[in-house]
């Protein structure tokens, strides 16, 4: 453990079990001595994420659906009141029908890529369009993309046009708060087995093949991720804004398949 966030206050959004990236920020964050709010789609959530705050010290714990402004309004009304002041937030949501994480990115229909936007994309500046007004020099923002923003990706599909718009959002927001000292990076992480992940057709076949073809030969965890979530919500990324960090074992470096890649 370290001090790194020792006196400061986060907000983690999208906590659903303790596979959630959000669980492995959660962790890195708590154990650098911040003190943590959570806050969970659906009263169905609850029963999972009270406990887990629970485990991190905190009793924190706020609904909020990010389709709904209202939601939203009340999760930083009930923030304002009790912390006054936020320093860092984490937004680890998505969402896209899963129907249509398998298939033909060109049958997408309307409906779903509106919704893929609007929770995967428009709800992080939603955030923190709220969070700059709790937030002073030193504040940073913190989403979470993939790999299939840049580049095609099997079945990734309508979630990596919501990625690639995401990551822009990421460059706009850091200029906008940039000239009060907040930061706002994304980390693009390899594949990992969640709950939103496991929506996407033929995941196992996707991990095996990072597994074997990225520089480190492994998978990462979510506790890579918090690692280096900390770095970029700590000062220890005082320079580092409109960044999007890969956490991927080195996967997007690579030009091909590894000589010594078994077959899957
Ligand atoms: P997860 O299922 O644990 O987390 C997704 C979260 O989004 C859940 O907590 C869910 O409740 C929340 N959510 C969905 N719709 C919401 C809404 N309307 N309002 C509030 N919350 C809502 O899965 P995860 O893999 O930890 O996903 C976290 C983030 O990481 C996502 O943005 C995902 O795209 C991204 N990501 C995941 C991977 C991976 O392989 N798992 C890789 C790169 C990026």
């Amino acid at each position: 453990s370290n001090s790194l966030l020792a006196g400061k206050r986060g907000l983690i959004m999208g906590l659903a079990n303790d596979k959630s990236i959000a669980w492995g920020v959660a962790r890195a964050c708590a154990e650098a001595g911040a003190e943590l709010a959570f806050s969970y789609q659906g009263e169905a959530l609850k029963k999972r994420v009270g406990p887990l705050a629970g485990q991190l010290g905190s009793d924190v714990v706020i609904e909020c659906d990010v389709a709904d402004e209202a939601s939203i309004d009340g999760l930083f009304a009930e923030l304002r009141e009790r912390w006054g002041r936020l320093d860092f937030l984490v937004h680890a949501i998505g969402f896209s029908d899963k129907n249509e994480l398998r298939g033909r990115y060109v049958d997408t229909t309307r409906a779903n890529f509106a919704t893929s936007m609007d929770i995967s994309v428009y709800s992080f500046t939603a955030v923190v369009q709220r969070a700059e007004k709790m937030m002073g020099p030193g504040g940073a923002c913190l989403t979470l993309t993939y790999y299939g923003a840049e580049k095609v990706m099997p079945h990734y599909n309508v979630m990596g046009v919501a990625k690639a718009a995401l990551e822009a959002s990421v460059r706009y927001l850091a200029e906008d708060l940039g000239k009060d000292g907040i930061r706002v990076n994304a980390i693009s992480a390899g594949p990992i087995k969640t709950l939103a992940a496991s929506g996407i057709g033929d995941f196992r076949y996707i991990m095996k093949w990072n597994e074997y073809n990225s520089p480190l030969r492994r998978n990462v965890t979510i506790d890579d991720v918090g690692r280096s979530a900390l770095y970029l919500v700590s000062d220890l990324g005082s320079g580092v804004t409109g960044e999007t960090h890969h956490v991927d074992a080195g996967y997007h470096v690579v030009g091909m398949k590894a000589v010594d890649a078994p077959d899957i």
